[in-house]
């Protein structure tokens, strides 16, 4: 892949895209935590390289939801959004409904050429929406 994409093959390249393909959203520590374990030493700096390298490449995707840190993610190349949770910062895929980008065509564009719209879903997550407690149930008694 790394060849591929015209990057060289290095052990932090791909001890980043081996924690990548255990698939989810992490965050640039918990990439170069997985590469440390690998690797051993390797500084915060070279691995936030790594990542960069391995987006700009279009070997990875960078994620942003407003007010959490960048997560990084294999799913790459694809117009695929992402649903976060308000409470826990939860984040799931969500496959785009027309496929390719721009999914939104506005109604007025100025003249700019557009090729994305940045489309975030927020809401709660399946933990999330659980009752925060569970009420103890009545036992029925049968007089
Ligand atoms: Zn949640
Ligand atoms: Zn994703
Ligand atoms: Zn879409």
């Amino acid at each position: 892949m790394l060849r591929a994409a015209g990057l060289r093959v290095t052990g932090a390249r791909l001890a980043a895209l081996d924690a990548l393909a255990g698939g989810g959203h992490l965050s640039a520590d918990e990439v170069v935590t997985e590469v440390r374990e690998r690797l051993g030493a390797v500084s915060t700096q070279a691995g936030y390289d790594v990542l960069r390298a391995l987006a700009a490449a279009g070997l990875a995707r960078r994620v942003e939801p407003a007010g959490s840190p960048a997560r990084y993610e294999a799913r790459a190349g694809d117009n695929h959004h992402h649903v976060v949770c308000r409470s826990c910062g939860a984040i799931a895929d969500v496959d785009c409904a027309v496929g390719g980008a721009p999914c939104l065509e506005p109604a007025a564009h100025d003249g700019f050429v557009i090729d994305e719209a940045e489309v975030t879903y927020w809401g709660l997550c399946p933990a999330c929406q659980a009752p925060q407690s569970v009420p103890s149930r009545r036992t029925e008694v049968s007089a």
